[in-house]
């Protein structure tokens, strides 16, 4: 009997240290096979040339609105277990002469409650912060909430919807294939709590191919907003170009990574962190390699994860203007 419970023990022992160690594993550096994930995305649509004097005075502000604060481990493969990472939560506000909007809501006013509807895991994986909330920031500065009447989210998870209550008069426009996937969540996830209060208004990709994606949607139809399906992360994620007048060139990638480190290596989040919030990791993998590709093509394109706050920082921040 002692030496079955010895032989047991070892057993164990052993099968924790092996499990233990595969799961370690999930964390290292690992890049993305490009040539596995390329696809056609090297190819590259001629685009119609907007002259520069051409593109209508926009303008671009990030509003920071919170903050979450977790091991740099869980955000991409390879990143360190010593260093934190703070990821950004922001609205992005764009002022064109047709329309001033939102680009993702970041944390709203009701963020306290908001933030029950998460998975405890990753309740307790991060730590959050709330700071002024992208509303009362305009607010203060003289602009009502109620003149944004557009909200388009990069996709529909919680940390980039909480805002959209606070712009009652504000239609949210979301790719058609994110307004299917919301049909399909559990009454529990925060976009089906905030459903009701909003208006919905889904779009379709409906104009040609834009760079090196088949399908894009020209806002206004002058090139300086362009929005681009980037799916994976959710069935309905989008990117949006931003044009500005200067010369200055922006994409936004919402949550395809959460680090620019993903975009330039290019790699996932390690296995724990798509588990709990990629739907399909080959989408994801087709989506990063895609914008690495523009990176590659176009330097000087300035890649937006929606929780890089390194990059909110080189940016120009609410009140202050990109142009
Ligand atoms: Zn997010």
């Amino acid at each position: 009997m002692k030496n079955f419970l010895k032989r047991f023990f070892l057993l164990l022992v052993i099968l924790l240290v092996v499990g233990f160690g595969l799961f370690a594993s999930t964390f290292t550096a690992k890049p993305i096979n490009v040539e596995m994930y390329k696809g056609d995305s090297d190819h590259f649509a001629t685009p119609e040339k907007t002259a520069l004097a051409n593109l209508p005075e926009t303008t671009l502000s990030i509003i920071k609105c919170g903050k979450m604060t977790s091991k740099q481990a869980y955000i991409f493969r390879g990143g360190s277990w010593s260093e934190t990472y703070e990821s950004g939560m922001a609205a992005v506000l764009i002022r064109h002469p047709q329309a001033t909007f939102i680009f993702d809501a970041g944390f709203g006013i009701n963020v306290d409650e908001h933030i029950k509807t998460i998975p405890a895991l990753m309740r307790a994986s991060a730590k959050y912060d709330k700071e002024t909330s992208a509303a009362a920031q305009l607010q203060a500065q003289g602009i009502s909430p109620n003149d944004i009447k557009m909200a388009i989210i990069s996709h529909s998870h919680w940390d980039h919807v909480s805002g959209l209550e606070d712009f009652p008069q504000a239609e949210t426009w979301l790719a058609k294939d994110e307004e299917a996937y919301i049909h399909t969540l559990p009454s529990s996830e925060l976009v089906q709590h905030l459903s009701g209060k909003l208006k919905w208004h889904p779009f379709e990709f409906t104009d040609s191919a834009y760079e090196n994606f088949d399908r894009s949607l020209d806002l206004f139809k002058d090139g300086s907003i362009v929005l681009v399906p980037l799916p994976g992360h959710t069935p309905g994620s989008v990117g949006m170009f931003v044009n500005l007048r200067s010369g200055k060139r922006l994409l936004f990638i919402g949550d395809l990574t959460w680090a620019i480190e993903g975009e330039q290596i290019p790699t996932e989040r390690p296995w724990m962190s798509r588990k709990l919030v990629d739907l399909d990791e080959d989408g994801v993998r087709r989506s990063i390699v895609k914008v690495h590709l523009l990176m590659k093509r176009y330097p000087e394109l300035i890649v937006v994860p929606a929780h890089d706050r390194r990059i909110h920082n080189q940016l120009a921040n609410f009140p202050a203007t990109e142009k």
